[in-house]
């Protein structure tokens, strides 16, 4: 569960950077002949509206996950509930999957004891996935999901810059030897550790397709105080291919992030992954409630504000998002 705290760090500009580190689209899109961006590339070249997915971490509650326990270790413990969530999405029209590895960087994972086991959780995810997607057989793409480190970078916190970057880039390692078509850092709060995400998964793939969204919880802005201007100009700069929000307080903030991104850049393209609501606190666990027709019509919403992939996160279900694909893709 996230804390709600407001944090205020000194924004962070997207200049200086060491171009090398992060290599703008054109020439990323020549790396490896293409062919570690051609799929993602073949997949947003229709122009239609791109379906994600929904959520994973509610889904494995719902299926006995208990609160407290690394989802990561389902894929190995579980992995017939994990590929279950992925085909209810595949089967809803979710062209976009996401592995079941939010938490598993050494960080996150080291507080269960599993830091050793990175590579083992990642490119299992990444094959249980990759097996669903190829079963379904209609080219759907494999994003391999990176989320929070879980620690706080200095100088706010204590997390070193460099050894973040070594964070992200195991973790990112694993994924892309497990076979994934991009990567999708989501749900961040810092652009200093975004920054060192990218940094990360760069270092080891300099050329695969790049998805970053961040979590505009708190008045319109990251936990952090970033706001959807600030998100777009860094991002895009660091060289993501689509940017945008997910998790939060709901659609209705979302849309409005969606908006002033848009308005903000009328060219990059935008993500939207919201919530099924505002979350309830219910018996110390966070309740959805939003209802699939709700939130296809909130999907709707954020394709007029600009969005061209459109998902959900906690409390979505194959159900909201099967209502969403059909009224969204129309
Ligand atoms: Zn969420």
């Amino acid at each position: 569960m996230r804390t709600r705290r407001v944090l205020h760090s000194p924004s962070v500009e997207p200049e200086p950077f060491d171009p090398a580190a992060f290599p703008g689209l054109e020439e990323r899109r020549r790396a490896d002949g293409g062919a570690a961006s051609a799929r993602w590339l073949e997949v947003i070249a229709s122009g239609r509206p791109v379906m994600a997915d929904g959520a994973m971490g509610t889904m494995l509650f719902a299926n006995g996950l208990m609160f407290g326990d690394p989802p990561e270790v389902w894929n190995l413990s579980k992995p017939d509930v994990v590929r279950g969530i992925h085909r209810g999405y595949l089967d809803a029209g979710s062209q976009i999957l996401m592995t079941n590895t939010f938490g598993g960087n050494r960080m996150r994972l080291s507080l269960h004891g599993l830091q050793e086991r990175v590579a083992e959780l990642n490119q299992t995810a990444a094959i249980l996935l990759r097996s669903e997607v190829d079963a379904a057989g209609r080219g759907s793409l494999v994003a391999g999901d990176i989320g929070p480190s879980g620690a706080i970078l200095a100088p706010t916190g204590t997390l070193d810059y460099d050894e973040a970057v070594d964070i992200f880039a195991e973790q990112a390692a694993a994924l892309v030897a497990g076979g994934v078509d991009l990567i999708w850092i989501e749900t961040m709060s810092d652009l200093l550790e975004v920054k060192a995400a990218i940094e990360g998964v760069r270092r080891v793939s300099p050329g695969i397709a790049l998805i970053v969204t961040m979590t505009f919880d708190t008045r319109g802005h990251t936990m952090m105080g970033v706001s959807p201007e600030q998100a777009v100009a860094s991002l895009t700069a660091w060289g993501a291919d689509a940017v945008g929000g997910n998790c939060g307080n709901g659609p209705d903030e979302l849309i409005e992030v969606v908006r002033r991104m848009r308005a903000a850049d009328p060219d990059v393209i935008l993500v939207a992954k919201s919530n099924a609501g505002m979350p309830e606190l219910v018996d110390m666990r966070a309740v959805y409630r939003a209802d699939p027709e709700t939130m296809a019509a909130a999907a709707l919403a954020m394709r007029e504000a600009g969005a061209s992939i459109v998902g959900g996160c906690c409390g979505t279900t194959p159900a909201h998002l099967e209502a969403m694909t059909s009224l969204v893709r129309h």
